[in-house]
């Protein structure tokens, strides 16, 4: 049980952090955990930025409440397919957060190879399709991408990624959103100026 606290603790203060830089609004986005052979998830309709010991429920593989009367998140098996897809992932955050779902409601990728440092940890943010939100449908199209990447925009919704510890996957999060502000104000001034191939080669040979 006091494996269980501590991670709802450290879910509790990355939620709080995201929601102080605004990486989380309302009562957007889920968080989770592996836990054992379960997933701690937060619950439908929590707020990622004020989250309690209450906000959290611990549900099966097949995205069933293992305690009676709390619901995990609506996008419970959004979270289920990414763990059953990558096992080297334990945490995953699932955020709506302003400039990366600025990207995700225009359906363009962060793919353009513009800022070296996140060549390097990204290569790309593919956009998956766009999907009903809680839907079969969203999970089906976003799932496709897990194998090949730690971080996915979804069109029109948001934005999800994972890490093998809490702290990689929000640092992630982090990256990903000011990439995407940085992508957006180069746009505004009248457009970045691109790695060429042999710069990207580079530094794909750096990781
Ligand atoms: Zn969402």
């Amino acid at each position: 049980m006091a494996k269980l606290k501590k991670l709802k603790d450290e879910l509790i203060y990355c939620g709080k952090i995201a929601g102080q830089k605004n990486f989380t609004p309302g009562v957007s986005g889920n968080l989770s955990a592996r836990y054992g052979d379960d997933i701690l998830i937060t619950v439908s309709g929590s707020a990622n930025g004020y989250l309690s010991d209450e906000d959290f429920v611990l549900m099966d593989f097949c995205g069933n409440s293992l305690e009676k009367g709390k619901k995990p998140s609506s996008e419970k098996m959004l979270h289920v397919e990414f763990y059953k897809t990558r096992p080297d992932i334990n945490y995953i955050i699932h955020v709506h957060a302003p400039y990366l779902s600025t990207f995700a409601a225009c359906r363009k990728a962060l793919d353009e190879p513009v800022m070296a440092e996140n060549v390097f940890y990204f290569g790309q943010i593919p956009l998956a399709e766009y999907g009903l939100p809680s839907s079969k449908d969203l999970v089906e199209k976003t799932a496709r991408y897990f194998k090949d990447y730690d971080a996915v925009l979804m069109a029109n919704h948001g934005f999800i990624t994972g890490g093998k510890t809490l702290m990689d996957a929000y640092l992630k999060l982090e990256l990903a959103e000011s990439y995407a502000q940085v992508v957006f104000n180069s746009k505004l001034m009248g457009g970045a100026a691109l790695l060429d191939n042999n710069q990207v080669e580079d530094i794909l040979k750096l990781r």
